[in-house]
């Protein structure tokens, strides 16, 4: 069986149709299927959208969360409730072609445990929004040790071994696409076009977008922390060589100004170092914190599927 995991927020414009293309395509394939739909905190009427598509459909199923925990959690939760021998993750807005599951299925037939969609061209996204996703790739696959895949979304099978392993995996700053990539496994791309949404527009504010960023980095790389490290000792090795001129300065040179500019520049600058290091060092705190608490991931509401794997 395969499943489809679909994460949703405010998507009552688009969401019919999408769903009409992609009942369409996994009917074509013969295979059991089932979709999840995970409401994640819409404002708007889709999850009512949702619960009248359910009950016409008998293999969509859908879980509706608490409020909106985001995007990632969403698709986490879904994964969790999925019973299927392949996932299939994809975007509800349909910027993800369903066309393409069937060359996804093919490639994971192949003996591959992740196939994800490698987009080559995105359509009708803001140019701000291209460079600061492909600055920010760039900056992660940097300071990472792990190979996390340049212009990916989630769009990708798994399958059950993927699944199961990610299910470990009880972080809360979820960032699935590194996840999997951490994971291992055998993996491959394919290659699509994103399109553009079909309607309504991005839920992703660059608030969010900072926040995903931020996750990803912290989850995937210390470098941050080092680099608080690595300015300290510079600091640290220029003051030294600061102390020794300025002794040479008053002792032999015998030059003894009162030192207003250096000692504003060293304090502004040192004040700069410290305060950049205590919140880098911070933001891994918090995220401690965070996982400490060892609070639920989400919260389901209510729901249609009984088997809580
Ligand atoms: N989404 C979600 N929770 C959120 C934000 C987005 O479940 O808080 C869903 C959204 O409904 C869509 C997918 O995640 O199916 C991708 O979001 P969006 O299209 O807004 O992001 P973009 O494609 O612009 O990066
Ligand atoms: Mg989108």
């Amino acid at each position: 069986m395969i499943s489809v995991v679909l994460p949703i927020y405010n998507e009552e414009k688009g969401l019919k149709s999408f769903i009409d293309d992609l009942l369409t395509q996994l009917k074509d394939i013969k295979q059991n299927f089932e979709i999840i739909l995970v409401n994640d905190g819409s404002t708007d009427q889709s999850l009512e959208l949702i619960q009248s598509l359910c009950s016409f459909h008998s293999e969509l199923k859908f879980i509706g969360l608490s409020r909106n925990f985001g995007h990632q959690i969403a698709v986490s939760a879904g994964i969790d409730y999925a019973s299927g021998d392949q996932v299939i993750l994809m975007d509800a807005d349909g910027q993800d072609p369903p066309e393409l599951i069937p060359d996804l299925i093919s490639k994971m037939n192949e003996g591959y445990d992740v196939v994800y969609a490698k987009r080559i061209k995105r359509a009708n996204e803001s140019l701000v929004k291209k460079w600061t996703a492909s600055f920010f790739y760039k900056l992660l696959n940097k300071i990472t040790s792990i190979e996390i895949p340049v212009d990916t979304g989630d769009f990708r099978i798994i399958n059950r071994k993927v699944v199961d392993a990610l299910k470990q995996m009880a972080e809360k700053q979820r960032y699935l696409r590194g996840q999997i990539a951490w994971l291992g496994f055998k993996q491959t791309p394919i290659e699509y076009e994103r399109k553009g949404r079909n309607a309504g527009e991005t839920n992703y504010t660059y608030r969010k977008m900072i926040r995903l960023a931020i996750d990803a980095i912290t989850s995937f790389s210390n470098w941050p922390l080092r680099l608080a490290t690595i300015s300290g000792f510079v600091c640290a090795f220029l003051g030294f060589i600061l102390i020794l001129y300025t002794l040479y300065a008053k002792f032999i040179l015998k030059i003894y100004e009162p030192g207003w500019p250096s000692l504003m520049i060293s304090i502004v600058f040192l004040g700069g170092i410290q305060l950049l290091g205590i919140g880098m060092i911070g933001e891994y705190i918090a995220r401690i914190n965070d996982n400490v608490k060892k609070r639920p991931l989400y919260l389901v509401d209510e729901t249609n599927i009984k088997t809580h794997a």
